[in-house]
C-alpha cells in the first residue's frame, strides 16, 4: 500500500507517499504533538485528512499543528485536553467535531510510562499509569463512539497499545528492571479493544490496537545504553524503530482498506515477538 519499498536496514521509513485518500476524513490523534503521535498526525494529514491534535501540556503543540498544516495543505489544529478527565474529553471531542469535523477516525495514542522496580511502586503510580493509559484511552474511544452513534456514521478507532501487552522482559541480562504497571496497562487496553469492537460493531465502529515495539521517542530515551543495545539485538531487525515506521499500520486501520479489521492487535515490532 505504500508507494515505495519499506526499509529493513535502518534510519526509518523511506516511503514517499500514500495511496490512501483521506480527503473526506477527519482524524483525532491524542498525544499527537510529539513522538509516535506526531507522526500519526503527519501521516493522516499527508493522506489528506483534517487532523485534530490533542495534547496535555506541551508548549509548542499549536506551532507543530500549523507546521503540519502548511506542509500538507490541510486543516490541522491543536486542542488542550487531559485524556484522563472524561468530561473534558467529551466536550473537546464535541468541539472538534463542530470545529473541523465530522470526525471519522480516532487514534487513542496518549500514554505515559512509570518505570520503577515492582517493590517501589505506589498506589499513586498506579493511578498515574492507569488514568492515562487505560481510562484515558477509554474516555477518548467512548467520546468518539457517542458522536458516531448519534450520526449513525460509524468510524475507526486505533488504540496505541504496546508489544509489552505480551512481553514482560524489558530489562537487560542481569538487570531485572521492569515496568509492571505500564505493561499491565497495555495488557488492559489490548483486551479493551476486543470488548469495544464487539459492542460497537452494530454502530459501524471498528476498534483495533496497534502495538509498537521499541520506538525512538522521549519514552525510550531514559534507557541505559547496554539495555537499549540488548533489546535492539533481540529483534529480528536488530534496531529500534523510528516513529514514522508506525504510521503505515495506523493509516491502514483508519482507512476503508481496513474495513474487515476489528478487535485485532497488530504488532509493529521489528520481529521482536517472533525472535
Ligand atoms: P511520548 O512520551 O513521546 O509522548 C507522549 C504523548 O502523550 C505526548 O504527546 C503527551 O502530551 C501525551 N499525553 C500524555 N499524557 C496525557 C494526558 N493525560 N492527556 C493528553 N495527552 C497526554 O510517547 P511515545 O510517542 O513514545 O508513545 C506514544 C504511545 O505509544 C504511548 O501510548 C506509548 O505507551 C506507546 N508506545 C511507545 C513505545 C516506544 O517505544 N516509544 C513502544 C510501545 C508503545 P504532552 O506532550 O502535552 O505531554
Amino acid at each position: 500500500l505504500l508507494k515505495d519499498e519499506p526499509v529493513a536496514e535502518g534510519k526509518g521509513s523511506k516511503a514517499k507517499g500514500f495511496v490512501f485518500d483521506f480527503t473526506d476524513k477527519c482524524v483525532v490523534v491524542t498525544g499527537g504533538n510529539r513522538g509516535i503521535g506526531y507522526e500519526f498526525s503527519r501521516a493522516a494529514a499527508k493522506a489528506g485528512a483534517r487532523v485534530a491534535i490533542i495534547y496535555r501540556s506541551s508548549k509548542d503543540a499549536h506551532e507543530k499543528a500549523e507546521n503540519i498544516s502548511k506542509e500538507f495543505g490541510v486543516k490541522v489544529k491543536a486542542y488542550q485536553c487531559d485524556v484522563s478527565d472524561s468530561e473534558k474529553v467529551n466536550s473537546t471531542m464535541e468541539f472538534i467535531d463542530e470545529d473541523i469535523g465530522p470526525i471519522t477516525g480516532l487514534i487513542a495514542n496518549a500514554g505515559v510510562a512509570v518505570v520503577k522496580p515492582a517493590l517501589e511502586l505506589t498506589a499513586e503510580d498506579f493511578h498515574k499509569q492507569f488514568n492515562v493509559n487505560v481510562l484515558g484511552v477509554f474516555n477518548s474511544a467512548r467520546a468518539a463512539a457517542n458522536l458516531w452513534i448519534d450520526t449513525k456514521q460509524g468510524g475507526s478507532i486505533v488504540i496505541t497499545s504496546s508489544m509489552s501487552s505480551r512481553i514482560y522482559n524489558q530489562a537487560g541480562p542481569g538487570k531485572p528492571l521492569t515496568q509492571v504497571f505500564y505493561n499491565s496497562s497495555k495488557g488492559a487496553v489490548s483486551n479493551l479493544v476486543k470488548g469495544l469492537a464487539a459492542e460497537w460493531a452494530q454502530y459501524k465502529i471498528r476498534v483495533n490496537a496497534l502495538s509498537p515495539g521499541y520506538v525512538n521517542t522521549d519514552q525510550t530515551r531514559h534507557m541505559e545504553p547496554e539495555i537499549r543495545e540488548w533489546q535492539a539485538q533481540s529483534t529480528i531487525l536488530g534496531r529500534f524503530a523510528e516513529p514514522e515506521e508506525m504510521t503505515g499500520q495506523a493509516v491502514l486501520l483508519l482507512s476503508d482498506y481496513g474495513s474487515y479489521m476489528t478487535g485485532g492487535e497488530y504488532f509493529v515490532d521489528g520481529g521482536k515477538l517472533a525472535w
